[in-house]
């Protein structure tokens, strides 16, 4: 039985879903003389932004990665939102069947 749906291999080998969301920040390194001084060529970084038991953490991406980690992070987004829509429709499946006149 094939396990490995949760993975792209036609492509990068990168998982399908990814929980979190891809952040960019731009800072100066401070050398002087660096392109990065006139606050205008700022050096840029790709991170993954996610959760872990509470914590908030980052994940540097390398750049050519970066548009296929985003790319999955809005298939688990959607997915996610997919499952709690389907999660509320049970609820009013239930509230119709049981809820009418059982109130107590
Ligand atoms: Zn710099």
């Amino acid at each position: 039985m094939e396990v490995q749906v949760m993975v792209d291999r036609e492509s990068t080998g990168l998982p399908r879903l990814v929980r979190g969301s891809v952040v960019t920040h731009r800072r100066r390194c401070g050398k002087p003389n660096c392109r990065c001084a006139d606050g205008e060529a700022l050096h840029e970084t790709t991170a993954l932004s996610y959760s872990e038991g509470g914590r908030s953490r980052l994940l540097r991406l390398p750049a050519d990665q970066v548009a296929a980690v985003r790319a999955a992070t809005e298939r688990y987004r959607e997915r996610r939102q997919r499952l709690e829509a389907d999660g509320q429709a049970g609820i009013q499946t239930l509230v119709a069947r049981f809820g009418a006149g059982s109130g107590r």
